[in-house]
């Protein structure tokens, strides 16, 4: 309750608003009191996926799923911040990754989406995560060209897989080709993991020898 209510005293010094639960809080975008109670993945935070092995960073439950839900609703500093706690996952990597050459590529949303919005959510995060290792990034290079329905709305596999199916198109394939060894495929939350897949399908049509490396902020009980 002290602590509580120091920090509330501390952040209005400083003017700051936990991007999540909206109480004051000193310098950062996230308090103390959120950032304790997010659930990190221990052990299963691998996916293993057809073309690709996805990282999660933690839980998709309580204010790590509201910070993520905030971020779609338009709180765009979660992003950067999310980016930072994805670039942890950096030291679980196989070492083989960690010393090729790499480039990040996010998960692009739908134009539409992206208007609505006002940003690309995934853009954002993967441009931190790859700031913060000192990657290379492509933004453009992949777009949505399939409105997608939202794939927590649909519940099985074999929805989620129609539902993404040939959803990307490559558009600037010479940046593509300018092969790298690894690739990393940035999203904000795994469900069945259909669009990861989907994405790593597309990309190793041009680059079939590339490692591609799924890289997410959370992911579900179930997955
Ligand atoms: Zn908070």
């Amino acid at each position: 309750m002290m602590k509580r209510l120091l920090a509330q005293i501390v952040g209005l010094l400083y003017e700051n608003q936990c991007s999540i639960c909206n109480e004051t809080c000193s310098n950062s975008i996230v308090c103390k009191f959120c950032e304790n109670e997010f659930v990190i993945r221990g052990d299963n935070y691998i996916k293993h996926l057809d073309k690709v092995k996805s990282y999660v960073w933690g839980m998709y439950e309580g204010k790590l799923r509201q910070g993520i839900i905030n971020l779609k609703n338009g709180n765009k500093k979660l992003a950067p911040y999310f980016g930072k706690k994805i670039a942890e996952l950096w030291e679980k990597f196989p070492e083989d990754i960690k010393f090729g050459n790499s480039l990040v590529i996010p998960i692009p949303s739908h134009k539409k989406r992206i208007k609505e919005r006002g940003f690309c959510q995934t853009s954002l995060i993967a441009n931190e995560f790859a700031k913060t290792l000192s990657l290379g990034i492509l933004n453009e290079s992949i777009v949505r060209r399939k409105e997608t329905r939202f794939m927590n709305t649909l519940q099985s596999v074999e929805e989620r897989k129609n539902n993404i199916k040939d959803a990307f198109e490559i558009n600037d394939r010479n940046s593509i080709y300018k092969c790298v060894e690894n690739i990393f495929i940035v999203d904000d939350i795994v469900t069945s993991g259909s669009t990861i897949s989907e994405l790593a399908s597309t990309i190793s049509t041009y680059c079939p020898n590339v490692n591609l490396i799924g890289v997410a902020v959370a992911s579900g009980d179930k997955y």
